[in-house]
């Protein structure tokens, strides 16, 4: 049985595992230039020099024997570690305490390390975006945006945040009603991030930030001497009130902000990603879902919520479902 995967993110990725491992032949597609969706590292060009920024997930945890394990083997093969950094919580008032939670891992030498593991023996077909399906259960083909097509596949996994799941069902062919109802149920906010390049040493004695109070949410350092990189994360209420405003307009208002508060050094290069869809807040509440005539299934973080776990947990249960 063939199957397509549709998204290489963490989801795809434990989607694509449990296909694999149930004896189906599985293709793998994603619109992006590499794997990892918001598992994302940025390699930058700084006048510092090459600079790598993880600008989506900045550490993941476990909560389940599955993810816990993932992690271990992760470990082992150097493609993550424990996050061993002065992670704080500072309050509006300045009052700093110790970010609390168990052990927190990181890709190595990127987040997008995690999903890349998690590939290992897989081959993805990036930067291709899929548009809809033609043809009928049992035998689908994938038309893509550049009008090429691949299959037919028997099965399709889709794991898509719900914005374009809900695009790409609305136009292909056969009744997805249920699914893109339970799409348009979930909510999804947007978060601005700014990268930025630091030529001058600057420890505000603390390695991560969970910032209360202000427009930037999180603040991470790579390093406390220099050449260092900066991560700011602006709040979801901020991020959506200036969510079309230009790159430039946010990186200028967020590093000021820093400065007025933490007195970092102006950044020598920074520049600005905006996620339109970052953290899930509403979620579908249920791990995955088939379509009634059960060749196709869905999943993603957006199935249970805002964590890169929930996005496994649920690409497990797809890949599950869809292998029966
Ligand atoms: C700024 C930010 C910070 C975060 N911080 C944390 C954190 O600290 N800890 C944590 O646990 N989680 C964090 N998260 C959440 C975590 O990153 C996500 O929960 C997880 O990565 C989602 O995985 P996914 O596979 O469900 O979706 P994605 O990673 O979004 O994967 C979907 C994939 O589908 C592809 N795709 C979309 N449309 C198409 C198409 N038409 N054709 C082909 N491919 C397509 C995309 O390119 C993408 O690769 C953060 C997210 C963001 C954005």
């Amino acid at each position: 049985m063939n199957v397509a995967v549709i998204g290489s993110g963490l989801a795809g990725a434990a989607a694509a595992r449990q296909l694999r491992n149930a004896g189906l032949d599985v293709s793998l597609f994603d619109k992006g230039r590499g794997v990892g969706g918001r598992m994302a590292t940025r390699r930058a060009e700084t006048p510092l020099g090459e600079m790598r920024l993880n600008h989506g997930a900045q550490y993941v945890t476990a909560q389940t024997d599955s993810f816990a394990s993932f992690l271990g083997s992760a470990v082992e093969a150097g493609a993550a570690e424990v996050l061993n950094a002065r992670l704080v919580s500072i309050d509006r008032g300045g009052n700093s305490a110790p970010l609390r939670g168990g052990d927190r891992h990181v890709g190595t030498p990127g987040m997008n390390a995690l999903v890349k593991h998690a590939l290992d023996g897989f081959e993805v077909q990036t930067a291709r975006r899929a548009k809809k399906l033609k043809g009928e259960p049992g035998a689908w083909t994938i038309i893509f945006e550049d009008g090429s097509t691949e299959g037919p596949f028997e099965k399709i996994a889709l794991t898509l945040p719900p914005e374009q799941l809900i695009d790409f069902l609305a136009r292909s062919d056969g009744d997805f009603a249920s699914i893109i109802a339970a799409a348009n149920t979930v909510k999804i906010a947007p978060c601005w991030t700014v990268m930025a390049a630091l030529d001058q040493d600057f420890d505000p004695g603390f390695d991560g930030a969970k910032l209360l109070g202000g427009a930037v949410r999180w603040m991470a350092l790579t390093a406390t001497t220099a050449p260092a990189g900066v991560i700011l994360q602006a709040s979801p209420d901020w991020s959506e009130a200036f969510l079309e405003d230009e790159p430039e307009t946010v990186a200028r208002a967020l590093c000021e902000e820093i400065f007025v508060r933490f007195g970092m050094p102006s950044p020598v290069w920074k520049t600005a990603h905006r996620w339109r869809y970052a953290m899930v807040t509403e979620p579908a509440g249920s791990p995955t879902q088939l379509s009634d005539c059960k060749t196709l299934g869905v999943g993603g973080d957006w199935r249970l919520g805002g964590k890169a776990e929930h996005a496994w947990t649920s690409g497990e249960a797809l890949g599950k479902a869809l292998a029966v």
